[in-house]
């Protein structure tokens, strides 16, 4: 079996971003994956060797008001579920929010080994890029840019060692 990896975090972090990236296409669907629920995006990534199975939670941002949030955290908690290692990624550039901090919550509590990312981190010092998150209390931020992919290498060799 592939490594599963979830790509969880607040709308507009970069999920997406970082999945085009990893999968190199933009419809990378995995179409048959017996077992896995089919309301999400999955794709294929390799790095070097190691083929791994990348999930894109991006497809339930709020885009209505009711029960939203609810519906966010039920497909979240579902993709998390799966997944052997979580990518949480929150944004350098607009710091820590709230929402942040619900998501690290809700991953503590579901045991799974989570990598804390900074995304949007091109050109920033690492110190002042993720100062914010500390308070977090997920260790050392990981620091990417996935659009310019800057870190993602690194970052999904470690996530495939700790999944
Ligand atoms: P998602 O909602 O978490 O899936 O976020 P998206 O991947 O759709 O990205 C949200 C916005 O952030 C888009 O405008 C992206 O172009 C931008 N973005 C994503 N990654 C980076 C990055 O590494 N640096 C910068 N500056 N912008 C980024
Ligand atoms: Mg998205």
């Amino acid at each position: 079996m592939k490594p599963v990896i979830a790509l969880v975090g607040r709308p507009n972090v970069g999920k997406s971003t970082l999945f085009n990236r990893l999968t190199r296409s933009r419809d990378a669907l995995v179409a048959d994956l017996p077992g896995l629920t089919r309301d999400r995006h999955y794709g294929e990534g390799r790095i070097g060797e190691r083929p791994f199975l990348v999930i894109d939670t991006g497809g339930f941002e709020p885009v209505a008001k009711n029960g939203i949030m609810h519906e966010m955290a039920k497909q979240t908690k579902q993709a998390v579920a799966e997944a052997d290692a979580v990518i949480f990624i929150v944004d350098g550039r607009q710091g820590l929010t709230p929402h942040d901090k619900t998501i690290t919550d809700f991953l503590r509590k579901s045991g799974r080994p989570v990598m804390l990312v900074v995304n949007k981190a091109e050109g920033m010092k690492y110190t002042t890029v993720t100062a914010d998150f500390y308070e977090l209390g997920l260790g050392d931020p990981y620091v990417i840019s996935a659009a310019h992919g800057d870190g993602v290498h690194d970052l999904v060799e470690e996530s495939l060692d700790i999944a």
